[in-house]
């Protein structure tokens, strides 16, 4: 078994990212298999070094070792942007231009409850040519209609394999189109995260990706890229994660409290583990 523990670093890793780590890690550990940490920092916008830094150290108080080197993902731009191109050059994703306002309002007009672009939203029909053009960069959609129009029949019956803690395979339906065109190339930063985790995972052969069930949704597009790619799809476990007392998972955002502020409080390792594995897997 091959698999990662990949945050990002945003912020300092919470009491979540303990659990979250503590899955994938076990899992590695039972199958005597290895786990790899991989650091999902393209988003320069938000990701500092100083966070990444924090993740070594925060992981190895908890005990966790991990292959050298790590891999980090901004390291490795110029290989998501191949796969841009790769899938420019089959028609299977368009330029857009829109703001969030306009797709909004499209949105609306067309009772849309996800975004798709237009028929001409293809490069293909247009022998490489985009429709309309716009000012600056422009967000790079996956279609699904040409996505539709490459796989057939076959895109509706994508599935992926989710595996429980006893082993039990379930096969699921990938519902690659949930979410509908979504963005590849993210106009602020070029790339996105769908792009770089399913490029990753084929790179570094991850045959289990564990991680939390707040990922489950995202699975479907995943799988359709593996499909496009024609890189293996892992199997997957998506593991609950922990939630606040309103329901709501724990994130960075809120201000939860860190990993960092629980070990400078004096907590230890073994009262962490004693409170996150509290929740039933
Ligand atoms: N980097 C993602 C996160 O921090 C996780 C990626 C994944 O496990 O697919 O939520």
């Amino acid at each position: 078994m091959i698999t990662r523990f990949a945050p990002s670093p945003t912020g300092y890793l919470h009491w979540g990212h303990a659990r979250a780590a503590r899955e994938a890690f076990d899992a590695a550990r039972r199958s005597e298999g290895v786990c790899y940490l991989r650091i999902e920092d393209i988003d320069h916008t938000r990701c500092r070094s100083h966070f990444t830094s924090a993740i070594y150290e925060d992981l190895s108080w908890l005990g966790f070792e991990w292959p050298q080197p790590v891999r980090l993902q901004s390291e490795h731009i110029t290989d998501y942007h191949a796969v841009l191109t790769a899938l420019k050059s089959r028609g299977l994703i368009y330029p857009c231009w829109k703001t969030r306002a306009e797709i909004k309002a499209e949105m609306a007009a067309r009772n849309m409850s996800v975004y798709t672009g237009g028929p001409n939203s293809s490069l293909k029909p247009l022998g490489g040519i985009p429709l309309s053009s716009g000012a600056g960069p422009a967000a790079w959609r996956l279609s699904i209609a040409a996505c539709r129009a490459e796989l057939g029949a076959e895109f509706d019956r994508l599935t992926y394999n989710e595996q429980n803690l006893d082993g039990i395979i379930s096969p699921q339906p990938a519902q690659s189109d949930r979410f509908g065109d979504v963005i590849l190339g993210r106009k602020d930063i070029g790339v996105s995260y769908h792009l770089a985790v399913v490029h990753d995972d084929a790179a570094q052969a991850v045959t289990h990706i564990v991680r939390g069930e707040d990922l489950k949704d995202q699975t479907g597009i995943h799988v359709l890229l593996q499909r496009l790619m024609g890189w293996p799809t892992p199997i997957y476990r998506h593991h609950k994660v922990i939630k606040r007392a309103d329901g709501q998972k724990l994130a960075k955002r809120d201000g939860d409290p860190s990993l960092r502020a629980a070990r400078e409080s004096g907590i230890t390792p073994a009262q962490i583990w004693a409170a996150v594995l509290e929740t039933s897997y």
